[in-house]
C-alpha cells in the first residue's frame, strides 16, 4: 500500500489532463471546495458536488496524506447570476419572505449541514463563512485595485487584460456565458467583474459594509479567493466545484489570485493559486437542468419522504463517474438502494457464518470481527485515522484479498473510479474463495471511501417507508406473522386477505423478493 504502487491520479480541469497529486507541503493535501449560497435549500445535484468534494477528501485520507478541507458558506454576494447581474440571492429571498438575511442564511445553511450529516459527508476542517472574511476580503481588493482594477459608479471591477491567460479553465467561453455578463456601461473589457459592489446612491442594503470604494458588499469570486487564501495559503493543492465554475466563477478566482500572488501566465497550474481544478459534471433531470424553481424541487428531504434511505442517494451518485453527467430518476435511486441492500446482506451473511464459526468449533475470527467493527466506528468518529485503520486491517499474508484490496487502490487512485471500485465490492461478496472475515474486511477498508456505512447499517433502514405511512412497523410485523401462521395451515383465504389488508395500508408484501426485504411501504 504504497503511493507508488498507485499513485493518486487526479483530472486537472485547467490542463485537461490526467496529473498525478503531488502535494505543495509533503504528506498533506489543502482541498479547497465551492460551497452552497444559503438563500435556499440545496437540491440533490448541489449535494452531489459535496458528496464528490468527501469522495477525494477520503481518497486522500485513504492514501495516507493529512488533509485540511475547507468548505465556504456564502452569505452575501452571489447574483442571481454567476456573472454579474442580476440581485444578490439572499437580498431577494430575504425579501421574498420578509426575514432578515441573517435569519434566512442560519436557516438553510442548518438544512444544508443536515444533508451533509444525512449523505454522510465527512465534516471539513473548516467552514469558512464569507460574512466573517469581509475585513480580509477588503484588504485583498485593496492589494490588487491600483495595477488590476478600476472603479466604477456601480463597483471596483477586475480588469481581466491585466492577468495573462484569462479564461484558461474555461477554454471557450459559450454563448449563454457571454450572454450572461452584465453590460455595465463604462466596462473596459466584457468579462470584467466586479470586486467591490457599491450600495446604490439613496439604497440601503441589510449587508453592507465601508470600504475605500464606499459603502457595499463584497463580489462572490473575491469571497472564495480570499477564504481559499488565508486559510490554506496560496497555493494550495486542489481547488473543486461544479462544472458550472469552470466557466466563469473558476476563472474569475484564477485571475484575482494570479494578481494577488503577483504570479503569470498559467502554463504553470500552480499560478492559479491551486496546482488542480476539480470539477464534478450535474446531476440532471430528464426534462434538463435541475432546477429549485421548476418541476418538483428535488430536496434530498424529499427523497428520504417518499422512504428512501439517504446513503440510497449516495450510492447512486458513486455509481457514476464524477466526470460524468448523471440522470437522476426515482428507478435509478431505486436500483441503487437495492445495490446497496444486496451489499449489506453480503455484510449480514458473512457477519452471521462469522459468528456461527466461534459457536461451532471455537474460531477466533469473531473476535477479530468485533475488533474491526469497533476501529471501523472510531474511524468513522475520527477517532482512529484512516492510515492506521488500513495498516491494522489492510496489510494481509492472504494474497486473494491482498490482490482485491490492491485492485481497489487502483480503482479509486485512477481519478476516483468509483464505478470499478464498487463492481469490486459485488465480486469480492460473490467471491466464494473469499471466507467470510476477509470479506467484512474488503468492506471496511473499502467503505473507508465509499462512505457509504455498510458495517453501520441494518435491514430495517434500507426499507422503503415513506413520511406518509401511518401504519406502524410493529403492525406488519404482527400482520405478516398471522399471515405466516395462515400460510403454514394451507389457509390461503385468511393469507390472502392479509395481505390485501396490508395493501390497502400501503404496505407491499414481497414473497419471492430474491432480497428478503419481506415487504416495503409504497406511496
Ligand atoms: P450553489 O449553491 O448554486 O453555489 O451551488 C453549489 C454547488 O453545486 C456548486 O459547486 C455548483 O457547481 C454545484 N451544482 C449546481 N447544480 C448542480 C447539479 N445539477 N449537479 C451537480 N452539481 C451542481
Ligand atoms: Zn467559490
Amino acid at each position: 500500500m504504497t503511493d507508488a504502487a498507485a499513485p493518486l491520479m487526479l483530472f486537472n480541469s485547467l490542463t485537461r489532463q490526467l496529473e498525478p497529486f503531488n502535494p505543495v507541503h509533503a504528506g498533506e493535501a489543502r482541498v479547497y471546495t465551492c460551497g452552497p449560497t444559503v438563500y435556499n435549500y440545496p437540491h440533490i445535484g448541489n449535494m452531489r458536488a459535496y458528496v464528490f468534494a468527501d469522495v477525494l477528501g477520503r481518497t486522500l485520507s485513504f492514501k495516507g496524506y493529512r488533509l485540511t478541507h475547507v468548505i465556504n458558506i456564502t452569505d452575501v454576494g452571489h447574483l442571481t447570476d454567476d456573472a454579474d447581474s442580476g440581485e444578490d440571492k439572499m437580498e431577494k429571498m430575504a425579501a421574498e419572505k420578509a426575514q432578515s438575511i441573517w435569519d434566512i442564511a442560519e436557516h438553510y445553511k442548518q438544512a444544508y449541514w443536515a444533508d451533509v450529516k444525512a449523505l454522510n459527508i465527512r465534516e471539513p476542517a473548516h467552514w469558512t463563512i464569507a460574512t466573517d472574511y469581509v475585513p480580509q476580503m477588503i484588504e485583498f481588493a485593496k492589494g490588487i485595485a491600483e495595477k488590476h482594477c478600476y472603479e466604477l459608479e456601480s463597483g471596483l471591477y477586475f480588469d481581466v487584460s491585466t492577468v495573462a491567460d484569462y479564461g484558461r479553465l474555461a477554454r471557450a467561453q459559450t454563448e449563454e456565458g457571454q450572454s450572461r455578463i452584465d453590460p455595465v456601461p463604462g466596462k473596459r473589457n466584457q468579462m470584467d467583474f466586479a470586486i467591490w459592489r457599491k450600495t446604490p446612491p439613496g439604497e440601503k442594503r441589510q449587508m453592507e459594509w465601508d470600504s475605500p470604494w464606499g459603502r457595499g458588499a463584497p463580489g462572490w469570486h473575491l469571497e472564495c479567493s480570499v477564504m481559499s487564501g488565508e486559510v490554506l495559503g496560496f497555493p494550495f493543492d486542489i481547488h473543486t466545484g461544479g462544472i458550472d465554475h469552470r466557466e466563469i466563477h473558476h476563472p474569475c478566482e484564477i485571475a484575482q489570485n494570479q494578481a494577488h500572488c503577483c504570479t503569470n501566465g498559467l502554463d504553470d497550474a500552480a499560478n492559479s493559486g491551486a496546482k488542480l481544478w476539480m470539477h464534478n459534471n450535474f446531476l440532471v433531470e430528464r426534462s434538463g437542468k435541475m432546477s429549485k424553481s421548476s418541476g418538483e424541487f428535488l430536496r434530498l428531504q424529499l427523497l428520504i419522504d417518499k422512504g428512501y434511505h439517504s446513503l440510497a442517494y449516495r450510492m447512486m451518485c458513486l455509481q457514476a463517474h464524477y466526470r460524468s453527467e448523471l440522470e437522476f430518476s426515482w428507478e435509478g435511486l431505486g436500483a441503487a438502494l437495492t445495490r446497496l441492500k444486496r451489499i449489506l446482506l453480503g455484510v449480514i451473511r458473512a457477519d452471521n457464518l462469522v459468528r456461527q464459526a466461534e459457536v461451532e468449533h471455537g474460531s477466533t475470527e469473531y473476535q477479530s470481527l468485533r475488533e474491526i467493527k469497533r476501529d471501523y466506528v472510531a474511524c468513522r468518529d475520527r477517532k482512529m485515522t484512516v492510515p492506521s485503520f488500513r495498516e491494522k486491517w489492510g496489510s494481509t499474508s492472504d494474497d486473494l484479498l491482498a490482490t482485491y484490496l490492491r485492485d481497489f487502490e487502483e480503482a479509486i487512485t485512477s481519478d476516483l473510479s468509483m464505478p470499478e471500485a464498487l463492481a469490486l465490492i459485488d465480486e469480492v461478496f460473490g467471491d466464494k474463495k473469499v471466507g467470510p472475515l476477509n470479506r467484512l474486511r474488503f468492506a471496511a477498508i473499502s467503505d473507508l471511501v465509499f462512505g457509504l456505512d455498510i458495517l453501520g447499517l441494518n435491514r430495517a433502514d434500507l426499507r422503503i417507508r415513506p413520511k406518509s405511512a401511518t401504519i406502524t412497523e410493529a403492525e406488519i410485523e404482527e400482520a405478516l406473522a398471522r399471515r405466516k401462521e395462515a400460510r403454514a395451515a394451507k389457509d390461503f383465504a385468511t393469507s390472502d386477505a392479509i395481505r390485501d389488508e396490508l395493501a390497502a395500508q400501503g404496505v407491499e408484501v414481497m414473497d419471492g423478493d430474491p432480497l428478503g426485504w419481506e415487504w416495503k411501504l409504497g406511496d
